[in-house]
């Protein structure tokens, strides 16, 4: 069930904001709240706005005594942790530039084991994708790449078997970049890409390819599709630049934080969590990206270990 989200503007400026006003859990519960009800307390079950406040932290309906958790039903649910450790969690994850690793996440919190830092970043990655997210417009690069496995030939198709290939799409504003959008795909095949360039990005937007045979037949889907054979001596760079720039990135980032190691199951979420950030990188206040995941996070369906162990099956095309 998607639930109609009002946006609050509501967040930390900075981290003593932060440090100064998520010290408690009833204060990050009310922050909660405001999320989950910002025009005040509405029963689910028949619509009533008085409740009852429970010492248990249960929301109970005047009207028709339906209990209500703030945290059943999201990622937060069946956490034995305080909120106030998922709100530093979250604080970190969105608010440092490289994001948090989990080794450093169990340092910073006490957590018990790595596994349990491990898998609330995985969950913290699960939000980071907005439900009904808007589509790409305008100029968009379309291109396609591929992470782990041995990097020799470039070949596409079958031949690349060995590693995740990458669907990427990147808006361009002038000699700009807007949002990016990114998909780990079966294959670089028809099929795969467009599929990916129909879930993306807007129809009547101009997408910019190179010559790869995946690409034709965009302008009977309703694209108008600008191919760019590139010739021998033309490097990706002057066709797409702004592709070629977010991949590079792309790269350095798993080359530098999984040392080129990672599981295919786990690749999504890694690339949610770069295109998260990479798409808020000029937010003035690094207090927005929080509140971002936070109000995620309350939208959010709920994650078991298990789940995550056998990969995201949540994440659709
Ligand atoms: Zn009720």
């Amino acid at each position: 069930m998607t639930e109609f989200i009002t946006r609050i503007e509501d967040f930390p400026k900075n981290e003593a904001e932060f440090d100064r006003r998520f010290c408690t859990e009833d204060a990050c519960i009310e922050y909660l709240f405001k999320l989950r009800w910002p025009h005040g307390f509405i029963c689910k079950r028949c619509g009533h706005s008085q409740y009852w406040y429970s010492a248990r932290r249960l929301y109970l309906c005047r009207k028709c005594r339906q209990q209500h958790s703030l945290i059943a039903g999201t990622i937060l649910q069946n956490s034995k942790k305080p909120i106030t450790n998922w709100f530093k969690a979250m604080w970190w994850f969105t608010t440092r530039k490289s994001g948090v690793n989990a080794v450093n996440l169990k340092d910073l919190l006490g957590l018990g084991s790595y596994e349990t830092a491990w898998s609330w970043l995985q969950k913290l990655r699960s939000c980071t994708v907005r439900q009904g997210r808007e589509k790409l417009t305008g100029k968009v690069e379309a291109d396609e790449f591929y992470l782990g496995g041995q990097e020799s030939g470039g070949k596409r198709g079958r031949a690349a078997e060995q590693k995740c290939a990458v669907a990427l799409a990147v808006e361009r504003k002038g000699r700009k970049i807007g949002r990016i959008r990114m998909r780990f795909i079966p294959d670089c095949s028809h099929e795969s890409l467009q599929a990916f360039i129909n879930t993306h990005v807007q129809e009547q937007s101009n997408v910019m390819t190179d010559g790869w045979s995946g690409y034709v037949g965009l302008e009977r889907r309703g694209f108008h599709h600008e191919r760019e054979v590139q010739k021998e001596a033309v490097d990706k760079a002057s066709v797409l630049p702004g592709a070629h720039l977010v991949i590079s990135l792309v790269k350095r980032l798993i080359l530098g934080t999984f040392q080129g190691r990672f599981h295919k199951k786990h690749l999504q979420g890694y690339l949610d969590e770069f295109v998260f950030r990479f798409n808020r990188r000029s937010v003035t206040f690094v207090g927005k990206k929080f509140m971002r995941i936070v109000e995620q996070a309350m939208f959010s369906a709920p994650l078991t270990y298990n789940v995550i162990i056998v990969g995201s099956a949540a994440h659709q095309m």
